[in-house]
């Protein structure tokens, strides 16, 4: 055994209550180390009691570990615990105190987990993993109502936006194609900002209770959300927090009055005098002068913006706030934020965007679930770069989903695309390889959502190019790629074990892959070819179940516990494993 790679610690992704009765623990040993590991536990204040075993299993590895996990159920709510770790002849126990070669006597050694608060469980709301969601750019969706174009916009069917162009977009396009949305199958929308700004994409707030002119108002955002509402569909919509714009009616103040402003501390100047210009003497997000960052410590901010999160769901009724750059706004503004909007809609979802590692922010007490960037990354570097190979994504893959609490995964963010990133299928450069990720994106634990236009085939480089207006015109619009996304949708709000079955890589090879996605009672099998040649693979799978193909190009043939796959060029399959009938 080696010792050096064992790790556990009793909190965040390896020991959290996955619900109101279940603790989940988790270890992580060298790959292919161990034989078994068994979790010895019991309630923490029975230690005569403190002997239940539990054996672990594996549910993920990568280049070099394993992972284990127990799903443990202590009859209070607490729990002690220990790992007995299992390799031929040699047995060693592992508890807080470190390893021993005898069974440990002192239940005050073991790992502690204190007591389940059903109100600190992180709970996303129940929708949100049989949700999958459509990005609207609101301003490059359809518009609906030219009396309110901003002056000098494009002709609509000029496909090579600049930075600073309008083409006229607005909600009444998007009232108008509510019943193209619903179409699709999608159950959620999430727009980029809606609210009064000077730029088309509008992050920088000028005003963040009034919809933007060019866009509409008030009233005819309530007429969408009621519209999306009467279709079972739900409405996110962007809160940019993290900073204003420089039409923002404070930041305005400040730049009149400088140190003499009462906003003055509204943001977070270096010094007592103002410099504006290209080097600003104030934080702004990422470089850019005319966003100035808001100081939410403040708290006057504090309650201005709390006063913008509940003002939209009393009025409007939306369903939840994607929250911009929201790791580098504080903490205790988001425990605030959640307490405050879950108390007017139990059910709200509140969505951060964060690029890198966000245990921090998915304890229970401020976010429902992220963007999972770290997913988009992998699966492009895999279908669109061929930078990695299966077994690098699977082992990515894998670390991602081992780095959080179960829930978080099945509520994650899941993109391949958006406002943010060239066109999907201008970085995969094949509608072929196109699906190809799109099938990852939609099978893989978490919450799909679709890039406006993406199902359609669109095409565009970085910002601003993949900001083109949608294409309308049903004969410029690739029909196939259409009907594949309308079935991914609907296998995904179909298929529960998709939205909260166990994730395992069975197979993964040079550039072919097979997921399994399992529940008590079936599996799931994705497996594809991301190569110009015809490929067979073979993996174990079960051999009890009955196998039927839900779609794709493949082939399959099941003998003893062989699967045997044939999947022609940047082809694949989905397979459904049924027990049979009356079992
Ligand atoms: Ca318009």
């Amino acid at each position: 055994m080696l010792l050096e790679a064992i790790y556990h610690r009793s909190t965040d992704s390896y020991c959290y209550a996955y619900d109101d009765r279940t603790v989940h623990i988790r270890l992580r040993t060298r790959k292919g180390d161990l034989e078994s590991i068994k979790a010895v536990y019991g309630d923490k204040y029975d230690w005569a009691g403190t002997g239940t075993e539990k054996a672990m299993r594996i549910i993920a590895s990568d280049e070099l570990f394993d992972y284990w996990q127990a799903e443990l159920t202590p009859p209070y709510g607490r729990l002690r615990y220990a790992f007995q770790l299992i390799d031929g002849e040699q047995q060693l126990w592992y508890t807080e105190q470190g390893f021993t070669t005898h069974r440990p006597q002192d239940p005050l050694t073991f790992f502690d987990y204190p007591f389940i608060w059903p109100s600190e469980v992180l709970a996303p709301p129940a929708w949100v993993r049989e949700a999958v969601f459509y990005q609207i750019f609101t301003e490059r969706f359809a518009n609906g109502d030219v009396s309110n174009d901003p002056l000098g916009v494009r002709s609509w069917e000029e496909d090579n936006p600049g930075p600073h162009d309008y083409y006229g977009g607005d909600l009444q396009g998007v009232l108008d194609n509510v019943d193209y949305i619903q179409s699709l199958g999608v159950n959620a929308v999430y727009f980029t900002p809606l609210f009064e700004a000077h730029t088309n994409h509008k992050y920088d707030t000028a005003d963040y209770y009034r919809i933007d002119r060019h866009f509409g108002d008030v009233s005819l955002m309530k007429k969408v959300v009621e519209a999306f509402h009467e279709r079972g569909i739900r409405v996110v919509l962007d809160a940019v927090f993290n900073h204003s714009g420089k039409a923002f009616a404070p930041f305005r103040d400040v730049l009149d009055k400088g140190r003499a402003s009462v906003y003055w501390d509204w943001f977070l100047m270096h010094d007592d005098q103002l410099a504006a210009g290209d080097r600003p003497n104030y934080h702004c997000f990422a470089f850019e002068a005319h966003m100035p960052k808001l100081n939410t410590a403040n708290l006057k901010v504090r309650d201005y913006l709390l006063g913008v999160a509940r003002y939209w769901i009393e009025e409007c009724d939306i369903d939840g706030w994607r929250l911009d750059v929201a790791n580098e706004v504080d903490h205790s503004f988001w425990r605030e934020f959640r307490q405050s909007v879950k108390s007017l809609k139990p059910d709200f979802y509140i969505l951060g965007e964060i690029w890198h590692d966000a245990m921090p922010w998915l304890r229970g007490d401020q976010f429902d679930a992220v963007m999972n960037y770290p997913v988009t990354e992998a699966i492009l570097q895999f279908s669109a770069g061929g930078e990695i190979d299966a077994p690098t994504l699977s082992s990515r893959i894998s670390r991602i989903l081992v780095n959080y609490p179960q829930q978080v995964n099945e509520a994650a963010f899941n993109i391949i695309g958006s406002h943010d990133t060239p066109r999907v299928l201008t970085q995969t450069g094949d509608a072929r390889k196109l699906m190809l990720a799109a099938l990852l994106q939609f099978t893989l634990p978490g919450t799909p959502c679709i890039y406006y236009g993406d199902e359609i085939g669109m095409t565009g480089g970085a910002d601003p190019d993949c900001r083109k207006p949608m294409i309308w015109d049903e004969a410029r619009q690739d029909a196939e790629l259409l009907g594949f996304y309308r079935r991914l949708i609907e296998w995904r709000k179909t298929y529960e074990t998709l939205q909260a079955g166990a994730c395992e890589f069975v197979y993964a090879h040079h550039r072919q892959l097979v997921v399994c996605r399992a529940s008590a009672s079936e599996r799931i099998y994705i497996a594809l070819n991301d190569e110009d040649t015809e490929q067979a693979i073979t993996f174990a799978a079960e051999p009890v179940a009955s196998y039927r193909a839900l779609g794709g190009s493949g082939t399959f043939r099941m003998a003893d516990s062989t699967m045997t796959v044939g999947l022609p060029p940047f082809g694949w399959i989905v397979l459904v494993a049924e027990p049979p009938e009356g079992a």
